[in-house]
């Protein structure tokens, strides 16, 4: 059987943070267009400094660039046992591309996770959040420190940084944006029967709990 997987939700529902535990227990690759993205602009390539004008706005990078990117990872070999979207896709016009994009490499979608966290919470957890600089693995500072000071849990890393795109200024930008698209989206997996909503805003483990139980069926 296959696991073929979008993890969908808002900016800070916690799509990376729940990535890290399906990547734990399940081992399929972990594709979120925002870290290909932001490896992009550290390496300063062409497609990196065009993505950057509408990241550090808050805006969604153009649909040309965003499915020409997911259709390259996507026809790798290592996502022939399965493959967990992140952060696409996040328009209706991406999610028919992706479809035609499944369709053509013989990869279907199996479930959509979409984790629901009421947007009132988003601005505090985006404005706390933190990453390693060397594994990219994410922190909160009230809902999720590292366990030892200062040392990341993933990697043993000691730099930390928070995101560009998490200042105030961007994130209420980038959450209107999102809100937005967010409804036809679950509309468009619901009508599919591909949608399975988990409580995002139960503490993290819960959630983990909880999308366990659906991706259990997958495996
Ligand atoms: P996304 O990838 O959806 O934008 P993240 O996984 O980066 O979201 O989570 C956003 C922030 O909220 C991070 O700082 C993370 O540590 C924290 N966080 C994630 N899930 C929860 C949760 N269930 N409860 C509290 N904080 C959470
Ligand atoms: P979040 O924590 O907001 O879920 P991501 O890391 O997924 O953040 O995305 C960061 C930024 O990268 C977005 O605000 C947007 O500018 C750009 N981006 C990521 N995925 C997409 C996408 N599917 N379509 C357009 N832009 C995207
Ligand atoms: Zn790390």
């Amino acid at each position: 059987m296959s696991m073929n997987l979008i993890l969908m939700g808002l900016p800070g529902a916690g799509k990376g943070t729940q990535a890290e535990s399906i990547i734990k227990n399940y081992g399929i690759p972990h594709i979120s267009t925002g870290d290909i993205f932001r490896a992009a602009i550290k390496n300063q390539t062409e497609m990196g400094l065009k993505a950057k004008q509408y990241i550090d706005k808050g805006n969604l990078v153009p649909d040309d660039v965003t499915c020409g990117i997911v259709k390259d990872r996507l026809s790798k070999d290592d996502t022939k046992e399965g493959y967990m979207l992140d952060g696409f896709p996040r328009t209706i016009d991406q999610a028919n591309a992706l479809q035609e994009i499944c369709k053509e490499l013989g990869r279907p979608l199996d479930a959509v996770i979409n984790i629901d966290v009421d947007p009132k919470v988003l601005v505090d957890r985006l404005s706390g959040r933190f990453i390693c600089k060397d594994c990219g693995a994410t922190y909160h500072k009230l809902y999720k420190m590292p366990k030892v000071e200062n040392t990341c849990d993933i990697c043993g890393g000691h730099e930390f940084y928070q995101r560009s795109d998490d200042k105030p200024e961007t994130v209420k930008n980038r959450l209107d944006v999102n809100i937005k698209m967010n409804t036809p989206l679950v509309d468009f997996y619901k009508e599919r029967n591909l949608l399975f909503t988990v409580d995002g805003s139960q503490d993290i483990d819960d959630v983990t709990k909880d999308i366990d139980k659906i991706l259990k069926d997958f495996k």
